[in-house]
Parts: C-alpha cells; sequence; structure tokens
C-alpha cells in the first residue's frame, strides 16, 4: 500500500482527536467531597497545570489507582500554598507552607494515598497537617478524615482553607499526633507525614485489623516503611527513600 506522508499525518490527528476527550473524562472526577463546589474552590484556575501534574508526574510514574488519581485532579493544590507559591503549586516538588515546614511533592502525596488502600466508608487519620492538602486527598477518598498537627498556627489555617473549600468531613486538632487520636480509633488507614526514629506504638494499636500505616521513618536519611495489621501478627515493608520533616514532641515550643 501507498500511503503518502499527508495522509498519514491527516489519519493521527483524527487519532489524536478521538482520543482526547477519552483523555479528559478519565481524571475528571463526577462526585468531589468539596461542598458547592465552584463557588470559592478556585477549580477553573490552574486546571491544565493540575491535569499535567496528574498525567506526567504521577500516572507516567506508576500510580494507578483511578480514585487516587481523580482526587488529585480535584483538589485546587495552589490555594493551599502562599500567594509566592502559587505559580509553582503544581510543579513537581515540595513547596514551603511557613514555620520551616513543607507540603510535600505531588506524587508522593499520591504515593501515600494510594499505598494506605483508601476506600469510599474508610475512616483515616493523618498525622502533620501542614497546609491541609494531603488532608484534602485523603477527604475525597475516605468518608471520615481526622488529622492532627503540632503547630497551632498551621492547625489553625488548615482549617480555615479547608473549611473554604467547603470539606465537611475533615477534622484537624493541635497536638502531638505521636500519640495517635485514641478517641476515634480503630483506624482504617493512617498517613503519617513527619517522620520519626522509630514506628510510634499507639498508632499501631489504633489500627484497625486489615488497616494499613503508611509512614516515613528514620532520621537524615528515612524510608516509607508499609505497615499491615493483620489477625495475627503485623507485617512491615520497606518501600521507596523519602525526606520528610522530622517528627516533633511535645516539649518542644515553637
Ligand atoms: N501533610 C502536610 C505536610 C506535612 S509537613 C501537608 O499536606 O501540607 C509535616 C507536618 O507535620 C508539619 O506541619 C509539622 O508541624 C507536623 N508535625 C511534626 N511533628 C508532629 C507531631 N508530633 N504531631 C503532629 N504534627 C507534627
Amino acid at each position: 500500500m501507498d500511503f503518502s506522508l499527508t495522509s498519514i499525518a491527516l489519519l493521527y490527528c483524527c487519532v489524536l482527536i478521538l482520543c482526547l476527550p477519552a483523555f479528559a473524562a478519565e481524571i475528571t472526577p463526577n462526585s468531589s467531597k468539596i461542598q458547592g463546589q465552584n463557588s470559592n474552590s478556585g477549580m477553573g484556575q490552574f486546571e491544565s497545570e493540575r491535569r499535567q501534574m496528574v498525567e506526567y508526574q504521577i500516572r507516567h510514574r506508576g500510580i494507578k489507582d483511578e480514585r487516587v488519581l481523580a482526587a488529585m485532579y480535584q483538589v485546587p493544590r495552589h490555594q493551599f500554598v502562599d500567594s509566592p507559591w502559587k505559580d509553582f503549586a503544581y510543579s513537581d516538588r515540595p513547596l514551603p507552607i511557613g514555620h520551616q515546614q513543607t507540603i510535600s511533592q505531588p506524587y508522593i502525596v499520591a504515593y501515600m494515598s494510594e499505598t494506605a488502600e483508601i476506600s469510599t466508608d474508610a475512616k483515616v487519620l493523618e498525622i502533620g497537617t501542614g497546609c491541609g492538602y494531603q488532608a484534602a486527598i485523603l477527604g475525597e477518598l475516605a468518608k471520615q478524615v481526622y488529622s492532627i498537627e503540632i503547630i497551632p498556627e498551621l492547625a489553625e489555617r488548615a482549617r480555615q482553607t479547608l473549611a473554604q473549600l467547603g470539606y465537611e468531613n475533615i477534622e484537624v486538632k493541635t497536638g502531638d499526633g505521636y500519640q495517635g487520636w485514641a478517641e476515634h480509633a480503630p483506624y482504617d488507614a493512617i498517613i503519617v507525614t513527619a517522620a520519626p526514629e522509630k514506628i510510634p506504638q499507639p498508632l499501631i494499636d489504633q489500627l484497625a485489623t486489615n488497616g494499613k500505616l503508611v509512614i516515613p521513618v528514620g532520621t537524615w536519611y528515612q524510608d516509607i516503611i508499609v505497615l499491615t495489621k493483620t489477625e495475627d501478627r503485623i507485617i512491615k515493608e520497606k518501600t521507596i527513600p523519602v525526606r520528610f520533616v522530622p517528627m516533633r514532641r511535645k516539649l518542644l515550643q515553637w
């Protein structure tokens, strides 16, 4: 058969045009937990940056869970950082959130969320609320999220951001997350976003049977440990190397 260059180019364009709507539909969720969406959520802004973040930083690096990809597309990351950083909100890096703390790189947020295997009816605990971004992702995935932040100013700001965005299934408290939040235990998943030197026993105790604890462990060099609690044993798996801020204890004054 004799295809000219023009006919091959035409065929290629048709395939692209046919594929585009499917691609767009793939990462557009239809059931966000954001209440009264489109009023203050700022969803329209940075939409193409967010789509590129999901495709190139997250899906291409191996995150497959469509619910996690949809949540990463849904949550307006730029709303969680201060003005000078908004233009970098969707770049492939951690960002400062004040008080010498950082919001994790988008891929790490997605990786931890996927690894925790969060179902729609799950109750989740997060340690290290920071600006509230990871909590919002968890809020999209789970039924109820409890999050603890040790720096009162950060906890208050995260509460305000999450309320402005309309999340009604996320509760933030100020305190030392090392102790967990016994009142609402057991949790189907626990995600820790500050690194302790060893896994806090209260968090293992507060994990439900078949639940997963995803936590960076170490000092300067850390690895994400995925701990699974079964009926009769605890399984720990060392996964990827990471750099998180250290987990602080309440005796430290700010
Ligand atoms: N998940 C956050 C990023 C966390 S940065 C986000 O999406 O923005 C780590 C956070 O853990 C910091 O805000 C830090 O203050 C907090 N932290 C450190 N030690 C803690 C502790 N013992 N209990 C609760 N929060 C702690």
